[in-house]
């Protein structure tokens, strides 16, 4: 299929910005500190900042956006992100922070936090996964075999997972068995188990890793855009209707409550959800959804509920692909059913 060039906007999805991770591994998704700096002046050189009142303008058809354009977004609310809100801010640049409620309301970790802690904040990543797939093999006895840390397994997942190149083959298994073989019920289940077997300081680390709701407010009075993620960061394709409805209905509550924020846009947690999860983002009018499959997004906001993001690493291979003078391929890739 031959490519026209067309009208781009690069919405830029990031996690950690500079994060310094309890050992020597670093989260993968997320971006040393000089990178993300280099990135941001490669945008501001190549495309035009959007505002997401700009993008809701556009949306209803009072604004036309630029033919190339970006917007940063950011996942997770991570304290680190309070300094990077502080560099937009200097930069006239607008951000767009994509939170979660039920660690602020509840002040603990959440399951998908515990994870990447587990993943990349203990020593060694492999005696994790063995701790995982052995708690996985007693919760599922009749399907021990999958489980299984094996080359073979390992194998199957590189391929099954072709899409995220940047995770390691046993990352990669990691996820196919969270994200295929085990409810959201076992993999909290599972992930709390181990996180206590590995750390002993929730408090501490959420207050390390984390904002708090002053930190949001600070984003807000910093111009920042603060839209939903989800209370509690389920992988919302794997839950019913009526689950996702009980999830989002009290991100929605308590964002409007503390913050005042009537939810605009949403961002899935992992990147994915289903025909549900659209249909009660319309009801509560939120105007546009973020998935993450790594592309820019081309033919304007046709679509407002799938709107594509890329994460550093791809947008690594699009400035390189400019500094060279290549025409970038990202490959096709598919989000997570
Ligand atoms: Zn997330």
């Amino acid at each position: 299929m031959r490519r026209r060039r067309k009208a781009e906007c690069l919405f830029v999805i990031y996690h950690n910005v500079a994060f310094v991770s309890a050992a020597d591994r670093s989260d993968l998704r997320g971006v040393r500190e000089a990178d993300f700096e280099r990135q941001v002046a490669f945008l501001c050189r190549h495309y035009e900042p959007l505002t997401m009142t700009r993008l809701v303008a556009a949306l209803d058809g009072h604004d036309r956006l630029p033919a190339r354009c970006f917007y940063l977004t950011f996942d997770d609310g991570s304290s680190e992100h309070l300094a990077v809100a502080e560099r937009l801010r200097a930069a006239k640049l607008e951000g767009a922070f994509f939170v979660n409620t039920k660690r602020l309301s509840d002040r603990r970790l959440l399951t998908v936090d515990k994870q990447r802690l587990l993943q990349y904040a203990t020593p060694d990543f492999t005696e994790f996964l063995q701790a995982f797939c052995h708690a996985a093999k007693r919760l599922c006895p009749g399907d021990a075999r999958r489980f299984e840390l094996t080359a073979q397994n390992i194998k199957e997942a590189e391929t099954f997972y072709a899409e995220f190149p940047f995770y390691s083959p046993p990352e990669r298994f990691y996820r196919k068995i969270r994200d295929r073989w085990l409810t959201e019920a076992q993999v909290g289940a599972l992930v709390d188990e181990l996180f206590g077997q590995f750390f002993d300081n929730e408090a501490q680390l959420l207050r390390t890793y984390f904002m708090d709701w002053d930190g949001l407010r600070v984003l807000q009075s910093l111009g920042m855009h603060v839209g939903g993620h989800s209370h509690a960061h389920p992988l919302l394709s794997k839950l019913d209707a009526a689950s996702q409805y009980a999830d989002l209905q009290e991100h929605v509550e308590q964002l409007r409550k503390q913050l005042g924020v009537r939810l605009t846009a949403f961002a899935y947690p992992y990147g994915t959800g289903n025909e549900d999860t659209i249909n009660i983002l319309k009801q509560e009018g939120i105007r546009l959804a973020f998935i993450e499959d790594g592309l820019p997004q081309a033919g304007g906001l046709r679509d407002p509920y799938r709107l594509s993001r890329l994460g550093p690493e791809k947008l690594d291979i699009l400035m390189e692909a400019a500094d060279t003078g290549v025409a970038a391929h990202l490959g096709e890739t598919v989000s997570q059913a």
